[in-house]
């Protein structure tokens, strides 16, 4: 009654590596991607090198395209062309004020509205999912591997409805969510300040086309949004518009044409961009009815015309500050996000009105992604050891299981802040096995001996099937108070079995000190010891494999064959009982067996599948 890992063939299971997790910013505009490597959070690119991925998705005549190819289609296929997908999640016809802004065909179905395309009717949550496909095969073609698992932002606002819808979007592209995260809790987290002394925060996020304003609570490392206040209808686009009016207005030109509009919009962004990247700035145009525009904009001009949208900002912050309470002189630091806060004239009134300047050497761009990707380094398991231990949200010492040949497999990784849930498969070790003993144990150590022993309990009623047949998901749940559950369910039948435990109860700092300091100083031999285990459970997976086959399928074998397999699970045998054995033995013999019983590994092969296909019809099998 133990348990055996599920592993690819030829691939041991290997906790100690370091798991691939990625940080999603799901963007209304734009989306990033961002991992920690070597210690070090960055955004990964596309194959162009461009950060961003435009939050755009087109349902085309030949398939749907994500980003700056379906970006560029929208002018000509607009309705196809789903812009702004975030502002649909979870939210029903009737809850949206702004739907006309957008050209779509909508469909109101109880909950979420539909969007009819091309391609059929579309959910948001479908929408959302393209995109963070796109996000999840550009981080595993930069990272060359699989991903453990994402964190994934949400403005503090969303309700429970749209972080579903969030969540169900990101399990559609294939991500495992390790976790949702505020946007301005993740960007505080870029800025480390969840490292830094206890405080109250405020977070400015000015994007594209919305303003938002979150004021943070940091208290024993864990991050507390106080009041959410901001402008859905506020972002740079505004500011771009203002320098569209102050061009047509001094170059004396009328009413334009909708295309000469777009044209002029987008030389106004660029303008604005330039001007905050080189101090000045020249708006060049030639429009479709043949006008021509030069129109120089300065620094002093362009605050001129933007005043009132930066003042604009100014009034959700007070109402922020009012619910919470708060004065300005309350609050720590200030955190700038959003492409639109690179504006200085915008920097200078943050500045201004909370009497310190605000922190701002990240990418505004890329700090949400940057922070996201930090908590979900730290949720995969990954940090350093050492590091931040002591905190009260993140789990002391792992939580895993024991396997095989007296191992245990960590489940939950330390440091792991806390609600989280990983679950992971196990099969059964021998033929007809019907129980599993679950033994639950916390520790770093490789060997369940060194490790603290939680609890133990049984899962019955697994219906007997060939070894490695089963599907046996143990689910892992820390709850915000560190209460762990265990749960055992055997997919096929559904049978399930649980347990409830505190792990960290009785455990003193000092004694999680100890046991970590263990860990490090037995690192080097666990690890041999580990892998000795291993090869012992492979060899004897290999015999019994081997014996079950002779027992079924002996006839197959001529007598020589016969003899040279009985002597390579003979010797096979002797190594896995030797106290002493080697490990390089153990493996040597145990590729010998597998090389012996390749012919009649291929043999029952055959046979299975001639069995397989008497009876059926040759029209069954064309
Ligand atoms: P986001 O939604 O955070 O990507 O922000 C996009 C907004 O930031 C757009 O309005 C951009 O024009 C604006 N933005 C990006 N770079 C700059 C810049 N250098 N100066 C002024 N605004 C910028």
């Amino acid at each position: 009654m133990t348990l055996l890992q599920i592993a690819e063939p030829g691939e041991a299971p290997a906790p100690h590596q370091h798991r691939l997790a990625v940080g999603i910013d799901l963007g209304t505009t734009n989306s990033l991607v961002a991992t920690v490597r070597s210690g070090i959070p960055m955004v990964l690119p596309d194959e162009d090198g461009r950060p961003l991925l435009p939050s755009v998705v087109r349902y085309g005549d030949d398939g749907v395209t994500v980003g700056y190819p379906a970006q560029n289609a929208q002018a000509k296929d607009p309705q196809n062309t789903i812009v702004s997908v975030k502002r649909f999640m979870g939210r029903a016809l009737s809850d949206l004020s702004d739907v006309r802004r957008f050209p779509y065909h909508y469909t109101d179905l109880p909950g979420m509205v539909q969007i009819e395309t091309r391609a059929g009717r579309k959910s948001p949550v479908e929408i959302s999912a393209e995109i963070l496909k796109a996000l999840r095969i550009r981080a595993e073609s930069n990272l060359a591997g699989e991903l453990e698992g994402a964190v994934v932002t949400v403005p503090a606002y969303f309700d429970d409805a749209q972080r579903q819808a969030t969540r169900d979007a990101a399990r559609l592209a294939g991500l495992n969510v390790l976790r949702l995260l505020n946007e301005p809790t993740a960007a505080a987290i870029a800025y480390g300040l969840d490292n830094a002394s206890e405080g109250i925060y405020a977070v400015y996020d000015l994007g594209g086309g919305t303003f938002d304003l979150s004021i943070l609570k940091l208290s024993r490392g864990v991050f507390e949004v106080l009041a959410t206040a901001g402008d859905t209808a506020l972002g740079g686009d505004d500011f771009d518009h203002r320098v569209y009016c102050w061009a047509l207005e001094t170059q004396g030109i009328g009413p334009v044409s909708p295309s000469d509009t777009r044209l002029l919009m987008m030389k106004a962004r660029e303008a604005k961009e330039n001007l905050t990247l080189h101090g000045s700035s020249t708006l060049m145009a030639t429009l479709f009815s043949g006008e021509t525009i030069t129109a120089t904009l300065t620094a002093e001009t362009f605050t001129a015309i933007t005043q009132t949208l930066v003042g604009k900002t100014l009034a959700p912050i007070k109402k922020a500050l009012r619910d919470a309470k708060l004065a300005t002189t309350d609050i720590k630091g200030v955190v700038m996000v959003g492409g639109a806060t690179r504006m200085p004239q915008v920097q200078r009134a943050v500045a201004e009105f909370f009497g310190q300047p605000p922190l701002n050497n990240l990418d505004p761009d890329q700090v949400v992604a940057l922070g996201a990707a930090i908590q979900a380094n730290v949720l995969a398991g990954n940090r350093a050891p050492g590091e931040d231990w002591l905190l009260l949200d993140v789990i002391p010492l792992s939580l895993g299981l024991e396997t095989m040949g007296g191992l245990t497999e960590k489940i939950i990784s330390r440091n792991s802040t806390i609600p989280i849930a990983r679950a992971q498969s196990f099969t059964t070790f021998k033929d007809g096995q019907t129980a599993m003993a679950i033994h639950v144990v916390q520790g770093e150590r490789e060997r369940v001996d060194d490790c603290r022993s939680l609890a133990r309990f049984e899962l019955h009623g697994i219906p007997p099937m060939v070894a490695g047949a089963a599907r046996i998901l143990v689910t892992f749940q820390v709850d915000a108070d560190g209460l762990l559950s265990v749960t055992a369910r055997e997919e096929t039948t559904r049978v399930e079995a649980a347990i409830t435990v505190k792990p960290s109860y009785g455990l003193s700092d000092a004694e999680i000190a100890r046991m970590l300091e263990e860990s490090h100083a037995n690192a080097a031999a666990d690890m041999t010891t580990r892998a000795l285990l291993e090869a012992r459970v492979d060899a004897e997976r290999i015999i019994d494999a081997t014996e079950s086959a002779l027992a079924a399928d002996a006839e197959l074998l001529a007598a020589d064959e016969r003899a040279t397999l009985d002597e390579a699970v003979a010797r096979l045998r002797h190594l896995v009982n030797e106290a002493g054995a080697d490990r390089r033995a153990l493996v040597e013999a145990t590729e010998a067996l597998n090389r012996a019983s390749e012919a009649f590994a291929g043999r029952r092969m055959d046979r299975s599948v001639a069995q397989a296909l008497t009876g059926l019809s040759i029209d069954t099998l064309r």
